[in-house]
């Protein structure tokens, strides 16, 4: 607390995210990234980028990375919209599309990031419980009154996906306000709603360079929409932060969209390793939701998360536990390892 502060930062109630602890060598399960390198060409790319260009700003428009992912995609250049991470194009998307007066409405149980920004906006969350079984269910996102919608595909942390219809149902009850379709970890096995963007004007997709391409330490994120959708989000990027991707970062993802093959590898490897940790946690009694993500929720019906949790980290391995947080506090958030770190998790849980 600062008496320089304003009551704006007074009021924050700021994201905090899974703990990146320095005191010793941890297998980190906690932060759902990818426990592959870099595509190999994506490596390269940047090691060829750190050169006396990078005294020159880079390219404030991203065109090559469009570019590239427009190819990828089958869409135009003007329909993509690239950021510093997903964060950054949500928080972008907040601020232009849903900062109305009227509440936004997304999941009870979604990324916590949401109401952060929400609460940086002055924006009223309208939270939609998922049902029992931690599903979304489109038919509650009918008749709102709302500045918009944020819907989670597969969800986070439930790893739950939503069949693509039922995308199209909650973009059908709100045509008038933008649906923001998160899918962040789409490419371990959802459908994408990409293929609705020429159908739907009120549609943002919103996918991320962090976890499929295993380039969370560059800061890609990129969003698909409308061209006069993308156009806005340029107009506040522009009025904000003209470079928010350095050349490095450019050089890198625009390699690793164009490495499809990588891409598929690494998400294979590790929706197998998903299968096979599945099976061995529920052998030893843990109940999980299906997964469609890089990681795994679970509970145990009579073994406390929190005590799995602490005792975990005292074995050095870190999962995401949600103690505080209403309907999910029993429940752990695993991320999918390597083989080995899986193994590595189940030898743990094994002596507890
Ligand atoms: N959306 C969801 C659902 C996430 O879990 C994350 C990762 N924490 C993000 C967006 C942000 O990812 P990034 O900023 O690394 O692209």
């Amino acid at each position: 607390m600062s008496r320089f502060w304003t009551d704006k930062i007074a009021s924050l109630d700021p994201y905090v995210p899974g703990e990146q602890p320095q005191d010793k060598k941890y297998i980190k399960l906690n932060t759902n990234e990818s426990p592959y390198s870099p595509s190999p060409k994506a490596l390269q790319a940047m090691a060829a980028e750190v050169n006396e260009s990078l005294r020159l700003y880079p390219d404030p428009n991203c065109v090559s990375l469009k570019k590239s992912l427009a190819q990828q995609y089958q869409l135009e250049t003007n329909q993509v919209f690239v950021g510093n991470g997903s964060d950054e194009v949500l928080a972008l998307a907040f601020m232009g599309y849903f900062a109305a007066g009227k509440p936004l409405a997304f999941a009870d149980i979604t990324y916590s990031f949401y109401k952060v920004y929400a609460g940086l906006y002055g924006i009223e969350p309208k939270l939609i419980p998922l049902n029992d079984t931690f599903d979304i269910v489109a038919r509650d996102y009918q008749d709102l009154d709302v500045s918009g919608v944020v819907v989670t595909n597969p969800n986070a942390p439930t790893g739950k996906a939503l069949p693509l219809a039922d995308i199209e149902v909650i973009l059908q009850a709100n045509p008038d306000v933008v649906v923001l379709v998160d899918e962040a970890y789409v490419d371990f096995g959802a459908q994408s709603a990409v293929g609705l963007v020429n159908q739907y004007p009120n549609l943002l997709v919103v996918q991320t360079m962090s976890k499929s391409r295993a380039l969370a330490g560059i800061r890609v994120g990129y969003a698909f929409g409308h061209a006069d959708l993308i156009e806005g989000l340029e107009r506040l990027k522009n009025s904000f932060n003209s470079y928010p991707i350095d050349r490095i970062a450019l050089a890198g993802a625009t390699a690793a969209v164009e490495d499809t093959a990588y891409l598929q590898e690494i998400c294979e490897k590790t929706i197998a390793t998903r299968e096979f940790t599945v099976k061995a946690l529920n052998r030893l009694g843990y109940e999980l939701l299906p997964s469609a993500t890089n990681f795994v929720f679970a509970t145990h019906p009579s073994k406390s998360a929190e005590q799995i949790y602490l005792s975990l980290k005292e074995q050095g391995i870190l999962v995401r536990y949600f103690g505080n947080k209403p309907r999910i506090g029993e429940y752990l958030r695993i991320t999918i390892g390597t083989d080995k770190e899986m193994q590595a998790l189940i030898s743990a849980l094994q002596t507890l």
